[in-house]
This record gives structure tokens, sequence and C-alpha cells, in this order.
């Protein structure tokens, strides 16, 4: 990974840290210096079942992941998701054996269908096909990373890798994006939703100039983010 890019927490995509952009499939991120933060020296607990998630190498590189040992479902930081995929890319595969359903079955599925919240700041997370069409559905802070339930890491990674390597998606998924009718038309209703806010910011701050521009935009970047969760 070059200095300052990160890995599409939507598609795999390679795109600056500091653009929010991602060049291949168009989701906004908000990670900023999230994706370059070092990890936290807690663990926060796991969003599915509860239990402590500990921290797990998954390469002779630098790629971990957050894993709850009881459920197998793993939390990528944006930062571990972007080496994990270059480590992929560069030919490194990662060690998945230990990220698939456990043993002693996988969860109740009533369990693994309610969304879950990001285990750095709890708000739920947007759920959605990776790289539109893949087969695999996973859950993403654009903030913060990406939570994947057991059997998901094997299915996501390669995927992410081929896109990264090509900056660009499968042409099923390219397909999906421009002839999907229904997908426009919800590009379209996002689009003026995310302008109805940004007047509403820019009357707020013309009434009162101190006014704090903060929770319209995370309003406006949540409703763009929610374009991809289909
Ligand atoms: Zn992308
Ligand atoms: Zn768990
Ligand atoms: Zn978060």
């Amino acid at each position: 990974m070059a200095e300052a890019t990160v890995h599409c927490l939507y598609c795999g995509g390679l795109q600056s840290a500091e653009h929010p952009a991602c060049p291949v499939c168009g989701a906004i991120a908000r990670f900023g210096a999230a994706a370059s933060a070092a990890p936290e020296a807690t663990s926060p607990p796991c969003p599915r079942c509860g239990r402590a998630l500990v921290l797990r190498r998954l390469s002779d590189d630098a790629s971990t992941a957050l894993q709850c040992e009881a459920c197998h479902g793993c939390f990528l930081r944006v930062r571990d998701w972007s080496l994990v995929v270059d480590d992929t890319e560069n030919g490194h595969p990662i060690d998945t054996k230990d990220f698939v359903v456990p043993e002693s079955g996988a969860l109740p599925r009533d369990e693994l269908v309610p969304l879950v919240r990001c285990p750095a700041c709890h708000k739920e997370m947007d759920r959605f096909h990776f790289g539109v069409r893949s087969p695999a559905v996973v859950d993403v802070c654009d903030a913060h990373g990406m939570w994947l339930d057991a059997g998901e890491l094997a299915q996501v990674v390669p995927y992410a890798a081929e896109v990264a390597k090509s900056q660009r998606l499968p042409a099923e998924s390219e397909a999906a994006m421009r002839d999907d009718a229904a997908f426009s038309a919800k590009l379209r209703a996002d689009e003026e939703q995310i302008e109805s806010h940004a007047e509403i910011a820019r009357a707020n701050f013309r009434a009162d100039p101190a006014y704090r521009l903060s929770e319209d935009w995370s309003a406006m970047l949540s409703s763009f983010s929610r374009i991809l969760g289909r």
C-alpha cells in the first residue's frame, strides 16, 4: 500500500485516504484519520454476540483483524482491511481457516438478520452486496471499518483484490449499476435528499454563523452511503 491510500470498504478499489470518493464504485467514505490510526489498546465487544473481540494475525505480513472467538465473525478496521487486500493482491493470501462457521454451529438465522452496530462508534452499520453484485453481504461503517460474519472473510477478500488489481468492478456489477432503473431512481432520490440537507445546512449557517455544520454533514453523507445499501 502506497502512502495515504486505502481500499474502498464497498468494493476494494484503491482510493486516496484523503479523498472520500472511491474512483471505482463512487462510494463516499468518512474514514479520514481513522484510515491510518494505530489500533486502540482496548477491544470492543462482538456486535453479534457480545463477547470480547480478540486481535488475530491473518498473515505473515501486517494483516490483523479483531475476531470474536465464539461466533467467528470479525471486525476489520479501515487500515486492517486495506492491509488484507494489499497482502492478497501481492500474492500473500490470508489464512481464513479460523474465520469460517465454528464447529459448534452457525448463529441462528434470526441472530444474523438484525443490523449490527459499529464496534468503534456504535452506529448502525450499512448492509449491502459487496462490490454491487458479489454474493457476499457485508456490514460497513464508512468511518471505521467492516463487520464480516463467519465465512464472509474468505468470500470478500479475493473479490476485493481482483477489483483493486484492475481498478474496475466486474462486468456484471458495472452493468447492474448502469442498467438497473431502480438503482438509478434511488440514486436520484438520494441526491435530492442530500441537496435538501445541504440547503437546510446553508440556511442554518446563514441564520447563525456559529451553527455547527457537522450534524447536517453527517446526515448528508450517511444518506449518500445508503445509496450503496442494496
Ligand atoms: Zn469502491
Ligand atoms: Zn460473536
Ligand atoms: Zn463506526
